[in-house]
């Protein structure tokens, strides 16, 4: 299959390129589209076959549920089997916006679309290009991140073209997407809202609508491989790198000692060493590990005064040290404010939870 590639303009999306999309997915076909929070890889999710497609292209296990994306109230109705008083809450505060809603299932969702669970995931993105291609398409459209599954979600065109290159139709290439990190999941099937995956809206934000949040378990910490979380997708490895990524955490100037000793070490045995700095820590390295071999590779994932900026270069960063081959890669950890939670739960995975505390 070739891969076509559509410039689109992400703020006013011309027309006749959305609809040359919106005519694959109403074929059956597949077309990645950029949303607020990464690329997406949509095909009809009324279709059985087409989420087949989906989860064939991107190498994903069929238990892994795959999100239906929405572009108007009116589409909901017809997914859900109820809309409880609590999404109705999130969506006012949350919709259009990077938050996912747990739904009870309607008998039109097929179950090859939610990985055979009963429930639904919905997603109404803000993003104009995927709204675009919603109403033109004028189905829901399921699309997970249009990355191979277990490699860091893609957040421009090129890291969509570097996994799905003739696996998809095509891919609307509509800049870099602005926050880098995937929805925020929240269940709203039970009592009180469960908050499954963190995202842009943080723990706290739902937190200040519902008291009684509560965290599921799989959202904090590795899963074993008999465990059943809510969320199937999250017992598995995701978002990683190809080299061992360790974090190290605890007081700043004891991380940086503990990471130059560390990079010394590789660096001494003829390895190449990914660090993962700031802005700010940056001259500290080079100071330190100027002398200390070729092999290093040290990257700014942004800058410490501005969260946002760390979100929004992770994944490209995670994929920059695939494409050069590093061997082992040292982390900073980047707790607190909004975005500190839906950070470190991306790169606690990517480092298969290995974390060093100092
Ligand atoms: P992605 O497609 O990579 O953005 O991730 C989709 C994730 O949404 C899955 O891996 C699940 O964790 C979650 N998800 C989708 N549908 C459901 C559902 N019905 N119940 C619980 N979690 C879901
Ligand atoms: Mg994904």
């Amino acid at each position: 299959m070739k891969t076509r590639i559509l410039k689109v303009d992400e703020k006013e999306p011309q027309a006749e390129r959305i609809e040359a999309a919106a005519k694959i997915i109403k074929d059956g076909g597949l077309v990645a589209f950029p949303t607020e929070t990464v690329y997406g890889l949509g095909g009809n999710a009324l279709d059985p076959e087409a989420s087949r497609r989906i989860y064939a292209a991107k190498g994903r296990p069929s238990d892994n549920p795959l999100i239906a994306h929405i572009a108007d109230f009116a589409q909901l109705g017809p997914l859900v089997a109820e809309i409880p008083e609590a999404a109705q809450i999130l969506m006012k505060a949350y919709w259009p916006g990077p938050m996912t809603l747990i739904f009870q299932k309607s008998s039109l969702v097929p179950k090859s679309t939610t990985g055979g669970l009963a429930t639904v995931a919905v997603r109404m993105p803000s993003h104009p290009v995927a709204r675009a291609l919603i109403r033109a398409a004028g189905v829901p459209i399921a699309a997970p991140s249009a990355n191979l599954s277990g490699r860091p979600s893609p957040t421009r065109a090129a890291h969509v073209l570097e996994d799905m290159d003739g696996r998809i139709d095509m891919i609307l290439d509509g800049g870099e997407v602005g926050i880098g990190l995937e929805s925020t999941i929240i269940d709203v099937t039970g009592p009180e809202p469960a908050l499954l995956r963190p995202g842009y809206i943080s723990e706290d934000m739902i937190r200040a609508l519902f008291a009684g949040l509560t965290v599921d378990a799989a959202s904090l910490g590795p899963m074993s491989p008999d465990a059943h979380p809510k969320a199937p997708g999250m017992k598995y490895r995701h978002y990683a790198p190809k080299a061992q990524l360790t974090i190290v955490r605890g007081e700043m100037g004891a991380v940086q000692e503990k990471i130059c000793s560390l990079a010394e070490r590789g660096l001494k045995d003829g390895k190449k060493v990914g660090l993962i700095c700031t802005q700010e820590s940056r001259p500290v390295y080079e100071a330190r590990l100027s002398g200390a071999g070729d092999g290093l590779d040290l990257v700014i994932v942004g800058s410490r005064s501005d969260a946002a900026s760390i979100a929004h270069n992770l994944y490209d960063v995670l994929r920059s040290f695939d494409t050069a081959g590093v061997d082992e890669i040292y982390s900073e950890s980047f707790e607190g404010g909004q975005l500190g939670g839906a950070i470190m739960n991306r790169l606690k995975k990517a480092a298969g939870y290995h974390i060093l505390d100092v």
